[in-house]
């Protein structure tokens, strides 16, 4: 953020408070949102602040109560029948008069689509600085009370801390997947205050016709069961295995860096530091060595089973489960135990 260092720094004393904007799309919330109220929380209590939530959307009052429940104390929510699908400009609307009245020091939002446009979009109005794609957050204790928004730079070689100090709101966006939600606590109360939309469909500038359902279908970061394979799968064609017991499983399939740089799976499928973090509830490490740049981006799995026919393999010290054998023969059984169930 670029204001002269001569110019006296602004007064920012009565910015208090973490926001984080709730990203859903059909009334079901992307689960980073969740992530974000969980780290937002964690923020919030090292500053002593309130955590805000914004929800928008049409007949989306249920998210602002489990917004509540992931950790919020006030949730702000926007709901109206022309808000049912995301536009930039009723959306950042919004957001700036919620952000414009409760003063949150921090913004959070998913680094998703949706959550990078309306980020930029509000950055670029209020005017303030905005850290994307982020991987870690920190803040300075009292008095300065500064974000400190880390991300990977350079070709993923280096990590890079992003400080926004001359500017109010300080804005982040977050990768999916990194940050940990809270467990969902239904005896937790806070407030929900209702915003108006004040925007009439003229003045929305865009009309969403319809929604095509695209042919990707990979997403990992929401993935509940992931069957990755590296290296030790030798080439392209075994990937069809891991996608039998992917499928058997209800799962998608992910991979590491080598075998993406391989050409044998695209780099969609990548997991690590220079792909996807995920926090699936089963993750399958299949002939996979287990570097520091493949776990970082899977050790969050609630249970980690890997197969690696080396049993001083680093993997083995990530997983719960450890399998030692040849993967071409543990994986169709498996497959074929998985089945008859
Ligand atoms: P290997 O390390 O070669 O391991 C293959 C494994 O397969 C071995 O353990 C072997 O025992 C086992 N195996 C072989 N045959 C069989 C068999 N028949 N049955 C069972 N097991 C078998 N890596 C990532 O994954 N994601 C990243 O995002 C990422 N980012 C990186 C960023 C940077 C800046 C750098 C420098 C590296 C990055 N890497 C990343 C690369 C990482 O360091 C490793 O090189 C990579 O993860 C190794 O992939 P692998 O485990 O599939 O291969």
């Amino acid at each position: 953020c670029a204001r002269k260092e001569t110019e006296p720094a602004p007064d920012w004393s009565d910015y208090r408070g973490v926001f984080v904007y709730v990203e859903q799309r059909g009334g079901e919330a992307k689960k980073v949102s969740w992530q974000l109220l969980g780290e937002g929380k964690r923020l919030a209590n090292k500053l002593d602040v309130d955590l805000i939530a914004l929800v928008i959307g049409d007949e989306v009052e249920h998210l602002a109560r489990e917004a509540i429940y992931y950790g919020a104390d006030k949730v702000f929510l926007c709901e109206a029948p022309e808000l049912k699908a995301y536009r930039t400009r009723p959306y950042s609307r919004i957001a700036m008069k919620v952000i414009g009245e409760a003063k949150p020091e921090i913004c959070l939002f998913g680094a998703t689509g949706t959550g990078r446009d309306l980020a930029g979009a509000i950055a670029t109005h209020l005017p303030t600085g905005l850290t994307a794609d982020t991987t870690e957050l920190d803040v300075e204790p009292p008095p300065s009370r500064l974000l400190l928004a880390s991300r990977p730079a350079f070709s993923e070689k280096m990590m890079a801390t992003i400080l926004c100090k001359q500017y109010r709101p300080q804005m982040a966006t977050a990768r999916a997947g990194v940050f940990q939600a809270l467990p969902r606590d239904v005896s937790r109360q806070g407030e929900i205050v209702r915003v108006a939309n004040g925007m009439s469909e003229e003045q929305m500038a865009t009309q969403v016709l319809d929604f095509i359902q695209g042919q990707a279908t990979l997403n990992l970061e929401e993935a509940e069961i992931i069957v990755a394979g590296g290296r030790g799968l030798g080439g392209p064609e075994p990937f069809a295995m891991l996608k039998e017991l992917a499928d058997a499983l209800g799962g998608v399939v992910g991979a590491s860096r080598a075998a993406v740089d391989a050409g044998w799976i695209k780099h969609a499928h990548q997991v690590g530091q220079t792909g996807c973090t995920v926090r699936p509830k089963l993750y399958f490490a299949i002939g996979i060595s287990g570097a520091v740049q493949h776990t970082v981006g899977m050790s969050g799995s609630e249970v980690i089973v890997a197969i690696n026919k080396d049993p001083e393999a680093p993997i083995f010290q990530t997983a719960h489960y450890r399998i030692v054998g040849d993967l071409f023969k543990i994986v169709p059984a498996l497959t074929e135990q998985v089945k008859k169930k």
